[in-house]
């Protein structure tokens, strides 16, 4: 029996840079599966980040995807142009009393994670290496976020880790917070997801009216993505996408996330490390079939 609805993929590359081979395989699993499963492709420009964002690396990307082979569907969804929805969402997210406005600087933060470690406490980082916030704005009252708002002081929103998972707990009613991961031979397990292990993740950045975190769930809800298809770096991520989720109410995805291609040093294939540029690779006569075998994908 066909399945009831088509399987809808997603390549969500950030136009801060060119692609490399790592995005290559991200690109490539995503498209090849989708086809495999009569399924849709679609790519999201993920340019949340202004300052960052190229038109020229935009070019460049869409030029490489095509040269690649991949189809997808036109036109791409640019997160630049959405960002009422991304406000929206966190409008809900406030409503439920999840988020609150935190003025701390970086500079306020470090000094602060500084302290209670030198008063003995153990420094704690979230997976992707940062400090956790000491919560230090968390509970300003009212009258002092107005007097700081009104002084054009800019405020980030932070999730209130505890009454996030208060709120998903009652609405999970006894049932963990979980994720489908499916494996490249089809096969699926379910993860048990840890969102505490972010604190109070930024899901509204003070430069930028949205966050990764806030915007990738948003825009995979509205999307209607099926299959969320990314690298391993993006793993434990899933905790928190996961946890806004049950808060906005919105379907679950399966993941599946993918090996990490690695350079000679061993650390993950990235632009800032000089991993080759799939444009240089095209221009010494590289073909995408090349690519293809050299990634271990099964050729067109
Ligand atoms: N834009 C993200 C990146 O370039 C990918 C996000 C995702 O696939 O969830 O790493």
């Amino acid at each position: 029996m066909p399945h009831p609805k088509p399987a809808v993929f997603r390549f969500a590359p950030s136009p801060n840079g060119e692609l490399h081979l790592g995005h290559a395989l991200s690109a490539m699993i995503g498209h090849d599966w989708a086809k495999r499963l009569g399924g849709r492709f679609l790519v999201r420009i993920e340019d949340i980040d202004v300052d960052r964002s190229r038109d020229e690396h935009l070019r460049s990307i869409l030029d490489d995807l095509a040269w690649l082979g991949l189809s997808w569907e036109k036109p791409e969804l640019h997160q630049s142009q959405h960002f009422g929805v991304y406000r929206d969402a966190a409008a809900k997210l406030t409503d439920l009393g999840v988020l609150y406005p935190c003025f701390a600087t970086r500079g306020q933060i470090a000094a602060s994670v500084g302290a209670a470690v030198a008063a003995g406490g153990r420094e704690e980082r979230d997976p992707d290496g940062a400090p956790i916030y000491p919560g230090l704005h968390r509970g300003l009252d009212k009258a002092e976020i107005t007097a700081r708002q009104a002084g054009g002081e800019r405020a980030a929103l932070r999730l209130d880790m505890v009454k996030a998972l208060g709120i998903a707990k009652a609405r999970l009613a006894g049932r963990p917070l979980t994720f489908r991961e499916i494996a490249s031979d089809d096969s699926e397990r379910i993860v048990c997801a840890d969102p505490a292990r972010w604190g109070d993740a930024v899901l509204m950045r003070k430069d930028t009216p949205a966050s990764y975190h806030l915007s990738v769930v948003v825009d995979d809800a509205r999307q209607g993505i099926t299959h969320v298809t990314r690298g391993a770096d993006l793993y434990a991520a899933t905790d928190l996408h996961r946890l806004l989720q049950v808060l906005l109410d919105v379907p679950e995805p399966l993941y599946h996330h993918h090996r990490l291609l690695r350079g000679a040093d061993g650390r993950k294939l990235a632009k800032s490390t000089g991993a080759p540029r799939l444009k240089d690779l095209r221009a010494q006569g590289v073909t995408a079939d090349d690519i293809r075998r050299q990634l271990g994908l099964r050729p067109r």
